[in-house]
């Protein structure tokens, strides 16, 4: 379990958690603020991390990919909202590392993803710098509004959940799989 191997605590700072990350995958050092940042909020390039764990030829591009300079937040402008979903994130990261960094067959995604398309709850992202981020990576930056989660990056993950009542199944999301207390 990744809450084990680099034993993340929600309390930690980004400091700690990057000097965790580091060893978990291998390296002699912490990972960057910027790419520990990336981590958080993409999980797909987290799991392509962790998928070259110990392997250092492929961490090495990983870990030096131009696009990591656009997670640079200044402290300045890191306000109570970035650290609120950082920690969302932080969560999320650590569910999916229970459910063993896997990602969903692509027809469950599929029916997800449509589901979220037909939902009042799939809005555009608030002007926040953290979602300007995550947009200039990801084009699909479309968030559910019930949880802050980018919702092609939530329905990905077999640990995600869709957090509202399905209108016509008792008991099932929107997503039509059993509802799960968030
Ligand atoms: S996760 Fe559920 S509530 Fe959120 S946008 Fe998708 S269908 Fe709607």
């Amino acid at each position: 379990m990744i809450q084990e191997l680099i034993q993340i605590k929600e309390s930690d700072s980004l400091d700690a958690v990057c000097a965790r990350f580091g060893e978990f995958l291998g390296l002699n050092q912490p990972v960057k603020t910027n790419v520990m940042k990336r981590v958080l909020e993409d999980q797909l390039f987290a799991h392509d991390l962790i998928s070259c764990r110990n392997t250092p030829g492929f961490l090495s591009v990983l870990l030096n990919d131009p696009v990591n300079n656009q997670y640079e937040v200044s402290h300045e402008v890191e306000d109570h909202s970035t650290l609120e979903l950082t920690s969302r994130i932080t969560k999320a990261l650590i569910n999916w590392g229970k459910a063993g960094f896997s990602k969903v067959d692509p027809k469950i995604y599929t029916k997800r993803m449509s589901a979220c398309e037909g939902c009042s709850h799939f809005v555009e992202p608030p002007r926040k710098l953290i979602y300007k981020l995550i947009k200039k990576v990801n084009k699909e930056a479309k968030i559910c509004n019930l949880c802050g989660c980018v919702a092609s990056r939530k329905a990905l993950l077999p640990s995600e959940s869709c957090p509202a009542p399905h209108d016509k199944l008792p008991g099932m999301s929107k997503w039509e799989e059993p509802l799960q207390e968030n």
